[in-house]
């Protein structure tokens, strides 16, 4: 089968152009490093079918990142039959430097200008034939956004394939065509592949190149001492950089026609001088996020009745509905409550709530009229519906979330994030590259975590790796959403919005803090430095939208009826029966004597032994988040029947998340030790699938710090949290005990305080 390679600099759309061809689903985000490995499809409306794979971007054929050297021998090694090579025709002369390295190589290339659309909304013209004329390769007009002259470029990239093509350089008229025609020669001569390509990389001194051609490295150097100095003052690197642009300048320039519309500031860069504000950015950004959290926790919306009670003397407009009719005003329920008109996310959440009851119910009746036996209507009610329920019940609601950030996303502003963030933090340590998969963590930590082969250096790729998981996940937002509304429904002078809000914010603080630290010890050094060009803002596509959300969906439900399940059936199992088998109630069971046996563990964070006789659920439940937190909330919704039937005054007509709070409250636990064990959950070990990726894109024997790192911060955190909520004024210890490790840091980076290993190793010398 022919195969066909889209190669292109990051965000110029070839991930897009590979979805149109192939059909596929791929990721597609409006800024660069989306992709990070290369992705097969088949292109099916040519005579015979085409592998398409799409690769991630490139500004050069020398490579720095690990998912850089993926394109690059991807190109070299595979030897596809025709090299795509994606151009975003807004940023012509750019992203031609690319172009001038691949037609060094001996492969077919034809140039796809893509973002036809945009330029022709601009009102710029490109002169597409004369640019072929002096490319001396094929060049097709496209938008793969709108799926304009797809067909053509692929019957051009066909005819292409089936031609032998020569490398050719535009480097012929510099000061070193020569020394690289007899590099070239010489490599020829040893039956090298792509000599011409290898002959130029070796005299910009690309390192990867220098080890695999020594010989020919000396040819190189010898001309350098002969006339290096005279040259760039021997840096041929940026000589040939520099050649390069000098030709684009002087051959492709005029083939874009201009408008001086175009020349103005543009929308994008107006909208940029407030958002990313050198004062005003971080504000702004928290505002947004803060939006986002209303939008989708808020019971309140706009918090209109907040505002009514302003000026109706506290008594506002919401109260609890009578409608008539328990099913009715459960109804009802769903849009408005006693706090007021209930925002988006907060409409899917009681929708998907109500609809889940209905469900339950029927089901419960209708093993109960089959006359199925007992353990079989606990083992479904209780069991599997109650975890799957405990799972399905967020997933509209959360789905909305990660809606608004998919929006956030595509439209171009998340990039501007990693901006602003760099600049702030930049001294820290941390550099904006970094910020990138963590800011994907909001949605998964898994695609996050390989996200981090974009990092070049290898410090900044470990400990970026270890703080993703303090941006919550998708899958931590149910576990936050129900630990604030099980506050807010105690103190309800809390918004859970708010909190979630705040949340949120301190996982990302604990993140920055966490790499500023380890900044200073394990991983000394400073920043990569952080060049990324600003994607233009775009409305945010509906078809790419609808992608991302169902996507999700599919991901959700998958887990649901596969980990969820089955996790949900251990707990009950060992929820209802004893060591020997024999089903019990609660309190004989083996999910009982092993809780209780651990509880003491979590005392420091306020909810381990003064807790009641099932204070243990919480420590359950974060072990079983272990494996997937959506388990963590999952774990209540299971325990709820079994524990509800042994209470004392136990409200039975409460079901779904409002009994999973009454179980809360039946431990004694307090709102502080609530949030205690919410930060906790979201600063532990991530799930098992979020570990296991993290061990694979981080170097050998890092590992098992990484997992130490995560533990003993989420304890140490919680109790903190958990101290200084309950008696303010331990804020003076946690603070002098901070302060104290500051200092220690401080003064071991001056050498004032020596480390013991050190001076043994200083003695045996
Ligand atoms: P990649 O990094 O090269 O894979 O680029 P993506 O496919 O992820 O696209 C980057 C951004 O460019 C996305 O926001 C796309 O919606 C946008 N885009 C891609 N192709 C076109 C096009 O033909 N016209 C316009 N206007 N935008 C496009
Ligand atoms: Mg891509």
């Amino acid at each position: 089968m022919l195969k066909f390679a889209l190669a292109g600099n990051p965000n110029c759309g070839k991930t897009t152009l590979f979805n149109v061809l192939t059909g596929s689903t791929a990721h597609v985000g409006n800024w660069p490093g989306v992709t990070v490995d290369k992705k097969e499809g088949t292109y099916k409306k040519l005579n015979v079918p085409v592998s398409v794979v799409d690769l991630p971007g490139i500004y050069s054929l020398s490579p720095y990142t690990p998912e850089e050297v993926v394109s690059r021998n991807f190109i070299l090694d595979e030897k596809p039959d025709c090299v795509i090579n994606v151009i975003d025709a807004t940023n012509l002369e750019r992203n031609l430097y690319l172009t001038t390295q691949l037609m060094e190589i001996d492969v077919p290339v034809v140039v796809a200008l893509n973002m036809m659309d945009a330029v022709q909304r601009r009102g710029e013209k490109i002169d597409a034939a004369k640019l072929e004329e002096k490319l001396g390769m094929p060049v097709a007009e496209i938008s793969a956004l709108k799926g304009q002259g797809i067909r053509a470029l692929m019957e051009r990239a066909y005819r292409a394939a089936k031609q032998k093509r020569a490398g050719r350089t535009v480097l012929a008229e510099t000061p070193l065509a020569h020394v690289i025609d007899d590099v070239r020669i010489a490599l020829d001569g040893k039956e090298t592949e792509n000599a011409l390509f290898h002959a130029v990389k070796l005299a910009e001194g690309d390192e990867l190149e220098v080890k695999m051609h020594p010989d020919e490295m000396k040819m190189v150097a010898g001309f350098k001492k002969q006339a290096g100095k005279e040259l760039f003052g021997g840096d041929f690197e940026a000589l040939i950089a520099d050649a390069r642009y000098k030709y684009i300048t002087s051959n492709f320039s005029a083939v874009v026609e201009r408008t001086k519309r175009a020349e103005k500031m543009t929308k994008s860069e107006k909208a940029d001088r407030v958002l990313t504000h050198r004062i005003w950015g971080i504000p702004i950004f928290l505002v947004i996020l803060f939006g986002l959290f209303h939008l989708t926790f808020g019971e309140d919306f706009l918090y209109l009745n907040a505002i009514a009670k302003l000026f109706t003397g506290g008594a506002g407009f919401a109260q609890d509905v009578d409608a008539g009719g328990e099913v009715l005003n459960a109804f009802v329920k769903v849009f408005y409550s006693s706090a007021g008109i209930s925002t988006p996310g907060a409409i899917l959440f009681n929708l998907t709530g109500f609809v889940c009851d209905q469900i339950g119910g029927g089901i419960a009746a209708g093993l109960e009229n089959a006359g199925a036996a007992a353990w079989a209507q606990g083992l479904v009610n209780e069991g599997i519906w109650a975890g799957l329920s405990g799972v399905l019940s967020f997933v509209p609601q959360i789905l909305f979330l990660f809606l608004l950030i998919s929006i956030l996303e595509d439209s171009g502003y998340m990039a501007r994030v990693a901006f602003i963030l760099d600049r702030a933090f930049r001294k820290f340590g941390l550099s904006g590259r970094a910020f990138i998969p963590m800011i994907m963590g909001f949605g998964c930590s898994v695609p996050a975590a390989i996200n981090t082969r974009t990092l070049a250096d290898e410090k900044e790729r470990v400990m970026t790796n270890r703080v993703i998981p303090f941006f919550t996940c998708g899958a931590k937002a149910p576990i936050l959403a129900a630990v604030c509304g099980a506050v807010a429904s105690q103190y309800t002078s809390v918004n859970a919005d708010l909190l979630v809000f705040a949340l949120y914010v301190f996982g990302m603080a604990m993140a920055v803090i966490s790499v500023a630290v380890m900044r200073q010890t394990t991983m000394r050094g400073e920043a990569a430095p952080f060049i990324m060009e600003l994607p233009d803002y775009h409305l945010p596509q509906f078809r790419s939208l609808m992608v991302h959300l169902w996507d999700k969906l599919k991901h959700y439900i998958k887990k649901a009826f596969t980990i969820i399940v089955a996790s949900a059936i251990v707990i009950w199992f060992l929820s209802n029966f004893n060591w020997s088998w024999q089903m019990v109630g609660i309190e004989e069971s083996i999910l009982y004597s092993i809780g209780s046996f651990v509880q003491w563990v979590c005392t420091p964070m306020g909810f381990g032994l003064q807790l009641g006789t099932f204070g243990w659920v919480f420590v359950v439940a974060a072990v079983t988040g272990l494996i997937a937190k959506e388990n963590v909330i999952a774990t209540f919704y299971v325990l709820v029947p079994a524990i509800g039937a042994v209470l004392p005054g136990w409200d039975d007509g409460e079901s779904g998340i409002g009994a999973v709070v009454a179980l809360m409250q039946s431990t004694g636990i307090t709102w502080q030790a609530l949030i205690a064990f919410t930060v906790f959950n979201m600063l532990t070990i991530p799930c098992f699938a979020a570990a296991a990726t993290v061990r694979g894109e981080t170097p050998k024997g890092k590992f098992k710090w990484t997992v130490a790192f995560w533990m003993l911060t989420s304890y140490l955190t919680a109790t903190a949290v958990y101290l200084v909520l309950t008696w303010w004024w331990t804020v003076f210890i946690v603070a002098a005990l901070a302060a104290g490790f500051i200092g220690f840091i401080i003064l071991r980076n001056r050498g004032a305080i020596v480390c013991k290993k050190k001076e043994k190793g200083a003695v045996s010398k």
